[in-house]
């Protein structure tokens, strides 16, 4: 029998529910199951790939090019769930789903409604996931916060799925928040209250993850018990943890919440592995070394925006037992006159420039760019970072002052940068974008071969632009080396500075498969780059 596990939360969003719905997952694959994660977004977005970094944080790309939300690469990270499309379930989906059934006549003309037919095919849309004959559990985390408008057909979804399911086959976890009060007391009555609220919807929780700042006692969540009708076992306190998101897992593990589960939902008790996440905490805690990474981009100020990239940074600091300190670098500073290009940069280990989109700060990730290459500083450059190494090659080692991208400029007299040819004149931007895995065959005797120690890898891709053909052969001369092209040759996959210390862009985004208990290679190379350079 197949097993469900719902991860909702109450009392207020930003509670870490992805956190702990990876978390859960990663402790059930460290007791041999096979799981599979899925996310619930009860916008009316389709999905992730048209919403602002600004509005959604980053946006997380699976092998099968889907655009979704930044929760999908936390299940990435802690789990070893496959991510594709089908992981991500939005509103949007649902109800053109059900829309295009109507008009295509397949409802026989009965009135659609949302019960039974938008919950329908939310049911199937779960089920779907974990439908392969090997899975055990499927892990469902609803978006949202229990009580919105937006949540209710999902959340009946999930009411009917469990009495369907029965409550020893589907159980359900509520994260909530346990705030402290001036005078440091913890108050238990929100989570009175997102309980009702769940209970309302005819959902009785089976765990309760409490969040706070600081452990909650014994006492405390025997009271939360009694008034919730949660057995205390599976009353878990999920108080801040000094170190890594990644010690949580241990911290659910040490109360017993992994145990507690399979009890729940009858699976026999097996061995939890935790070796491996045992390695990445202590690892983090006591570091032997340490780099200060710049990252110069865009959207600075907020944290999630680059998400992947921070943690796939982590995992470098992890795999070479070094403390990764971040700086965060606002590329608009690096611009005009006045800058003081030496004084920000000179403090830093190495330099990351990642992806982005538009021409805001365009400029001073050149400089970035430049400064590296010149003083033999790391340098790490991501889809647009591997873009900005194109264009100040072109500038500065050409001496072509108005080389850009025609994404910036578009009418440069030298696009380095550009359109493929048949999309050049494309009005409608929708579908032009190159998304998802695709090979990149690597060059013999470059730094990225090495790093790989492969010819042929695969990683995932997300933009529009790419490396000019027609200046390939002269920037090349130049000094800044085509190290890696796609199978049939006819695209720039990474571009490497030669007798550099560590100069490499890749169009790809290797932080998207970057993970803890595996950082992904050029990560642990590029961190190694920069202990290296700060001694
Ligand atoms: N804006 C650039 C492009 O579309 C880079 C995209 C990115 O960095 N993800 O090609």
């Amino acid at each position: 029998m197949k097993k469900l596990i719902f991860v909702t939360g109450g009392v207020c969003s930003s509670l870490g529910k992805g956190v702990a719905a990876s978390s859960i997952g990663a402790l059930m694959d460290a007791r041999g199951l096979s799981v599979r994660m899925v996310k619930i977004d009860p916008y009316l977005n389709v999905d992730a790939g048209t919403m602002s970094p600004y509005q959604h944080g980053e946006v997380y790309v699976t092998d099968d090019g889907a655009e979704t939300d930044l929760d999908l690469g936390n299940y990435g990270r802690f789990t070893n769930s496959p991510l594709s499309r089908a992981n991500s379930i939005t509103t949007g989906q649902v109800y053109r789903a059900v829309i295009d059934k109507e008009r295509e006549g397949r409802f026989l003309g009965r009135t659609v409604q949302v019960i039974p037919h938008v919950t329908d095919e939310i049911k199937s849309r779960i089920l779907a996931v974990g439908k392969d004959p090997e899975v055990d559990i499927t892990i469902v985390e609803v978006g949202g916060t229990v009580g919105d408008m937006e949540s209710i057909p999902f959340l009946e979804a999930a009411r009917q799925l469990i009495h369907e399911f029965g409550r020893q086959n589907a159980v359900s976890v509520h994260v909530t928040l346990v705030p402290t009060v001036s005078g440091g007391e913890l108050k238990t009555k929100p989570t009175q209250h997102a309980v009702k609220e769940l209970q309302e919807v005819g959902i009785q929780p089976d765990a309760l993850v409490l969040r706070a700042a600081e452990p909650i006692d014994e006492g405390l969540r025997r009271k939360i018990a009694g008034f919730t009708n949660v057995e205390f076992e599976g009353v878990i306190s999920a108080h801040d943890v000094p170190t890594t998101i990644y010690e949580i897992l241990l911290l659910f593990h040490e109360q017993g919440l992994d145990s507690f589960l399979l009890k729940k939902m009858n699976i026999e008790s097996r061995h939890a592995d935790l070796k491996a996440w045992r390695e990445v905490v202590r690892k983090f805690r006591e570091p032997r070394r340490r780099a200060r990474i710049g990252v110069v981009g865009k959207y600075m100020e907020l944290h999630d925006a680059y998400k992947s990239v921070w943690e796939a940074l982590y995992h470098g600091g992890i795999a070479n037992e070094a403390a990764v300190e971040l700086v965060k670098i606002d590329s608009s500073r690096l611009e005009g006159e006045s800058a003081d290009v030496d004084g920000v940069l000179g403090a830093v280990d190495g330099i990351l420039v990642p992806g982005g989109f538009g021409e805001r700060g365009v400029d001073g990730m050149v400089r970035a760019a430049r400064y590296a290459r010149e003083t033999g500083k790391p340098y790490f450059g991501i889809c647009l970072g591997m873009q900005i190494m194109v264009i100040e090659a072109a500038r500065n080692l050409l001496g072509w002052s108005d080389a850009h991208s025609t994404e910036f400029d578009r009418d440069t007299p030298h696009p380095v940068v550009g359109l493929l040819e048949d999309q050049v004149d494309v009005k409608n931007y929708g579908g032009t974008m190159r998304l998802g895995k695709s090979d990149s065959v690597l060059k013999e005797g470059t730094l990225i071969r090495r790093i790989y120690g492969a010819e042929r890898i695969s990683e995932r891709h997300r933009h529009r632009y790419e490396f000019a053909n027609a200046y390939r052969a002269e920037i090349e001369a130049a000094g800044l080396r085509v190290a890696a092209l796609t199978p049939d040759g006819g695209l720039v996959e990474a571009c490497e500075w030669p007798g550099h210390p560590w100069g490499l862009g890749v169009q790809f985004h290797p932080e998207f498969k970057s993970r803890p208990v595996a950082a992904a290679p050029l990560f642990a190379s590029f961190v190694a780059a920069c202990v290296e350079h700060g001694k």
